[in-house]
């Protein structure tokens, strides 16, 4: 182990779940020689999904991860946007700013490719990992926390991390005041296709109660999302879809017919109702401590979730240097992530609100501006 001369001893460190925050601790705490075990229950562990929007905030979390080097070898860099009414009619030409030099204001990657160069990075620092397992059972020694998994092994670490995502198992049994994610009254549709003629940035239809979205990933492709008002969270069928897209899909103008025209043969369709909400302090328990989804889930509606997990594991990782005693660590990294992360989830929630209301759209953007400046703060 390398030296650590300040902060936490840790003499070994479980991360449960290997999404986006459950890789980026690995990736963090290896950099600095930190020994880590990673489970992760996907035996595949390919990354699923369609594009995933990368914002400013998102690129800065990213950077200390070494990771963004490699970054637009697959995904996309821009700046602005256009919004058109569901006629298509040009509405308003978005501005946005870079938040570092260097990089774009806003950048878009395939959630395989993300997942690709996260894995890789986690490879090249020689992170253990174990796929197709999970925890079943964390006892909190006072000293140690002691893990038994599901393929049997039992082992001790300094400190557990949770990042299995917006469903944690591990956080209906810890912390069993947590509540469950509710639904929003929005479902999220999402296809990957190539990016029509002319599309270099943003896109954004705006319709009576719903939208639909298109942002380049790079390669030549782009991802599509259509925010649909199901006040019911319907259950969808895998196998008529397709079917129900298209038929969402009609009626609206600009690049939308030519995108739908596909949509019948497009194998990369994805539905998700959309769930989320921040969980209540504490964020920790003993040894085990919250990153994530786990602990914040956002609708897409600012396309931060990714960067927010990002950034919890960033703070982790400072604050777990920053404090000999681990328990201080904990506490301050919850203090410094709970206020940041209830206010991007909360107005990515109310923004779905105003959707499904018809709020008048400047208003709308109002929300929207504000929480994009208080995510350019620093973390
Ligand atoms: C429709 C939609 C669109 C979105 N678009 C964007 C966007 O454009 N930009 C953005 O920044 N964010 C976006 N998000 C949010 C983003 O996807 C999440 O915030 C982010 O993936 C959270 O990362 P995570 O690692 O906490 O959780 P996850 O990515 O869910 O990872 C959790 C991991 O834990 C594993 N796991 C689960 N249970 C266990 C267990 N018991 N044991 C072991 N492993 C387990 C899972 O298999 C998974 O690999 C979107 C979300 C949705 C729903």
């Amino acid at each position: 182990m390398a030296d650590q001369p300040s902060g936490c001893a840790l003499d070994r460190v479980l991360i449960v779940g290997g999404g986006v925050a459950g890789t980026a601790m690995a990736i963090l705490l290896r950099q600095r020689g930190v020994a880590v075990d990673l489970v992760e229950i996907d035996g595949q562990w390919t990354g699923q999904g369609a594009g995933i929007t990368i914002t400013g905030p998102t690129l800065r979390a990213l950077r200390p991860l070494g990771v963004l080097d490699r970054f637009f070898d697959y995904g996309a860099g821009w700046s602005g946007g256009w919004v058109f009414n569901r006629q298509g009619e040009l509405l308003e030409e978005l501005h946005t700013r870079p938040l570092e030099d260097g990089t774009p204001a806003t950048a878009g990657i395939h959630r395989a490719d993300l997942h690709r160069l996260l894995v890789e990075r986690c490879q090249a620092l020689d992170t253990s990992v174990r796929l197709g397992v999970t925890v079943t059972r964390l006892q909190d020694l006072g000293g140690e926390v002691e893990a038994t998994f599901s393929d049997g092994v039992v082992r001790r670490y300094s400190l557990a991390i949770a990042a299995d995502g917006v469903f944690s198992k591990l956080r209906h049994s810890m912390l069993p005041d947590s509540g469950t994610p509710q639904y929003t009254g929005q479902a999220c549709w999402r296809l990957v296709a190539d990016m029509p003629k002319g599309m270099d940035r943003s896109m954004m239809y705006l319709g009576e109660s719903g939208k639909i979205g298109f942002n380049p990933i790079g390669r030549g492709r782009m991802y599509m999302f259509l925010l649909e008002h199901a006040p019911t969270d319907p259950w969808r069928d895998p196998e008529t879809q397709a079917q129900v897209l298209y038929e969402l899909m009609d009626g609206w103008g600009g690049i939308v017919p030519e995108v739908r025209a596909g949509v019948l043969r497009n194998p990369s369709i994805n539905y998700r109702p959309l769930k989320g909400g921040t969980v209540p302090r504490p964020w920790k328990q003993g040894r085990t401590v919250f990153v994530g989804d786990a602990v914040h889930g956002p609708t897409p509606h600012l396309a931060s979730g990714a960067g927010m997990a990002v950034e919890d594991c960033v703070v982790l990782d400072q604050e777990l240097q920053r404090h000999a005693d681990l328990a201080a660590a904990l506490q301050a990294y919850e203090d410094r992530r709970h206020g940041r992360c209830h206010f991007i989830v909360s107005t990515s929630i109310r923004l779905g609100q105003m959707e499904i209301a018809g709020a008048d759209p400047a208003e709308h953007t109002r929300l929207m501006q504000s929480a994009i400046d208080a995510l350019r703060q620093p973390i």
